[in-house]
Formats: structure tokens, sequence, C-alpha cells
């Protein structure tokens, strides 16, 4: 693991979430991009070597959605850079910690990614993140 690669936050609405991130952070957004697979908008601010990624649900059956039916808007996730996510996925399973998907799959911004349970990871839903070049 090489950095923190970005921080996901669920948000309601898009739209009224970047003008108050466009304010907060004295930036626009460098990339808008949606992930149909898992059903999320999703907006990315750079800070420094690490971003922050707006994540707002695109229809009621996906995951931030149902997300948000329990909990308020905020911290949803924190994502740390790989450089091997099939090798970094082997050594941790190894470990004994579960991800939620089985493969690396493309996620948002040009990456592969996987997640690692909560229950694993005191209680962090933790994303590994691999560059696609
Ligand atoms: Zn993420």
């Amino acid at each position: 693991m090489n950095k923190i690669e970005h921080i996901g936050i669920a948000v309601k609405d898009a739209e009224a979430s970047k003008k108050v991130f466009d304010t907060l952070l004295n930036r626009q957004a460098y990339k808008e991009e949606p992930v149909e697979s898992e059903g999320v908008n999703t907006v990315f601010y750079e800070l420094g070597e690490s971003k922050l990624e707006l994540l707002a649900a695109t229809h009621e059956g996906s995951a931030i959605a149902k997300y948000l039916e329990k909990n308020r808007e905020g911290i949803h996730h924190m994502a740390v850079g790989v450089d091997d996510i099939h090798a970094e996925m082997k050594r941790l399973r190894a470990e004994g910690f579960v991800f939620i998907n089985e493969e690396p799959k493309r996620g948002a911004d040009n990456k592969l990614i996987a997640f690692i349970h909560p229950k694993s990871a005191n209680g962090i839903l933790l994303e590994l993140c691999q560059d696609i070049d």
C-alpha cells in the first residue's frame, strides 16, 4: 500500500454537494464519472497526492442509496493505492481478510478496485485501488 488514494464521501445530491466542496476546497472537481455497475455518479477533487470522491446514487437499489437509508451523509470509505492489486488481495486473504468482491473490478477514475469488508478492517470499508495505464 503506497498512499491514501482517496476518501469516498456518500452524498444525497451531487450538485448540492459540489457547491459545498467547490467552496470548501476552493477548486473545481476535475472529473465526474458514472459507474454503471455500482449505480453511482462520482465526482473527484484533487487534494495534493490524494483525492476526495463524492458518491451519489443513480437509482434506489444502489449500494450508496442503501447506505444513506441507514447512515447520514459523510465518509463512506477510504481507498489506498497499491502497485499490484492481485498480489495484495492474495496477501490479505492469506491473513484472513474478507473481500466484498472476489476479483478486482473496474472502478471510477481509471482504477482496478476491490473492497475489504469492514468487519475485517476494524470497521473501515477499505478499497484497494491500482492505476490502469
Ligand atoms: Zn472509492
